[in-house]
């Protein structure tokens, strides 16, 4: 086992690792930026050690630097949280180079589902359901017009190296296919310095499932089930939740299977993510995220596993403490994600915040870095904290999450908290009946 684990990242992230470092008696070290100096991980690490200044390509993205700090304090692993540093290969093999552990796959296989091309002919040759499109990158538009055409509109046109929701395009129709080839090819060559492109198949009323792999380091694959995070503003996740309101237990075990078995044949290390749009009773991959993901604690709330734990036991060389068998799923949980930000406009909302209270109870955690009199910086991502709710099925996890946001008290900035209070009590949202537009069409139902 470790002796020393260095935490690469901020905000709640960084304290959740903390925790899981400190419950299995490793010493910790954090980096931060000047802007971080009064963070909630820093005060609870055991050394800190501060890296730059705070834009992040100074700090947090700063490799020099935080292989610096692993030899001056002597750490023999980094956990990189996720965002910043954790999907990026050349900092793996970096540290490999230098005899310390990254907490994470190897470069190679970072490297492999960082470009989505490769990512997607590999999970095809895994046996893994991908969506029906262009074999590779297309670069003429006589190929283009042949594909789309083959598969039928409307089309996708997505960026190999794209990233964050960015580099995508829909083509409704022919018409339209050549601007779209254009556009998202000159965008993904400026946004990401690769202008390759591919096509698939636009799914009309998909919801995003993704299923938690894990690989033991011996060859092995296990999965955690899936979550459905098919609410989603701009790409970006805004409520997630565990099992799937759409999945029966049939579907749930054959899309674990696959993947599980996928992650073994890969020879995977460490924890993972397969992603999925689903649409009528049929999964296609998208992407695969090598990496913890925000929303990892509803998977641990239904299954009762340190999702963190597993990943440092991996990483150690010491496998995971459980077989498929004994991941046993218990109950629902909901993730709701607090920004600060404005709950209509989503504006970032940074300041201080003069109050903040957290709910409690039975079924109700809080994974938060922030406190009363915290100054959220205005350099980093709005996310100040998750509030996960666990119910024994979706009815008490939804009674109970109206209760812990009714609680929830944030004052001096503006949050999000009341998009999830206006949420949970909207029927469509109740009966589990949303796709990944949802969001998007109920927003500006509500301007
Ligand atoms: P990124 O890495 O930029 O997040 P993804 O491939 O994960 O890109 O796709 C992000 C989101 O874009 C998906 O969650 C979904 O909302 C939408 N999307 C991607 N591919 C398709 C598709 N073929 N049909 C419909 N929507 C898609």
């Amino acid at each position: 086992m470790f002796q020393k684990i260095l935490i690469a990242n901020r905000g709640e992230i960084a304290l959740r690792v903390l925790r899981a470092c400190k419950e299995l008696g490793i010493q910790t070290v954090v980096v931060h930026s000047t802007a971080d100096a009064d963070a909630m991980h820093v005060r609870l690490a055991d050394e800190s050690v501060c890296i730059g200044p705070p834009p992040s390509r100074d700090s947090y993205l700063n490799i020099h630097q935080i292989v610096a700090a692993c030899e001056i304090t002597g750490a023999d692993a980094v956990h990189p949280g996720y965002g910043f540093l954790s999907e990026n290969a050349k900092f793996a093999d970096i540290l490999a180079a230098h005899n310390i552990t990254f907490i994470g796959p190897s470069g190679d296989h970072i490297r492999i589902m960082g470009d989505k091309i490769e990512a997607k002919r590999t999970a095809k040759r895994l046996g893994i359901p991908v969506v029906p499109g262009s074999d590779g990158a297309v670069t003429d538009q006589k190929e283009a017009r042949r594909i789309a055409a083959e598969i039928g509109y409307p089309v996708i046109i997505k960026a190999s190296a794209g990233g964050g929701g960015r580099g995508m395009k829909v083509a409704l129709t022919e018409d339209d296919l050549e601007i779209a080839l254009q556009t998202a090819s000159t965008e993904a060559g400026a946004a990401f310095g690769d202008d390759a492109v591919y096509i698939e198949k636009y799914l009309q009323k998909p919801r995003h499932i993704e299923v938690q792999v894990f690989g033991d380091g011996f060859g092995r694959g296990v999965h955690f089930g899936e979550r459905d995070c098919s609410l989603q503003r701009r790409h970006q996740k805004v409520w997630e939740e565990a099992p799937s309101p759409a999945l029966n237990a049939e579907e749930r075990a054959r899309i674990g299977g696959i993947c599980a078995k996928a992650i073994a044949d890969l020879g995977y290390s460490g924890a993972g993510t397969i992603e999925f749009l689903y649409e009528n009773g049929e999964f296609y991959f998208i992407e695969m995220n090598t990496r913890l993901q925000v929303e990892h604690p509803v998977t641990e709330a239904i299954t009762g596993i340190d999702l963190v734990h597993e990943q440092i036991r991996v990483a150690s060389g010491g496998g995971l403490s459980v077989r498929q068998e004994d991941i046993k799923f218990n109950g629902h949980a909901i993730e709701c994600r607090i920004n600060a930000e404005d709950p209509r406009t989503f504006t970032p909302s940074p300041g201080t915040i003069t109050h903040f209270h957290t709910p409690g109870g039975l079924g109700i955690r809080v994974d938060s870095g922030v406190y009363s009199g915290y100054k959220i910086p205005p350099y980093y991502d709005s996310l100040i904290g998750k509030l996960i709710v666990h119910g024994r099925n979706r009815v008490e996890c939804m009674m109970r999450l109206r209760r812990a946001l009714d609680e929830f008290v944030v004052d001096g900035i503006k949050t999000t908290l009341p998009l999830f209070r206006d949420l949970v009590g909207n029927a469509d949202i109740a009966n589990g009946d949303y796709d990944i537009h949802w969001l998007e069409k109920y927003l500006a139902k509500e301007e």
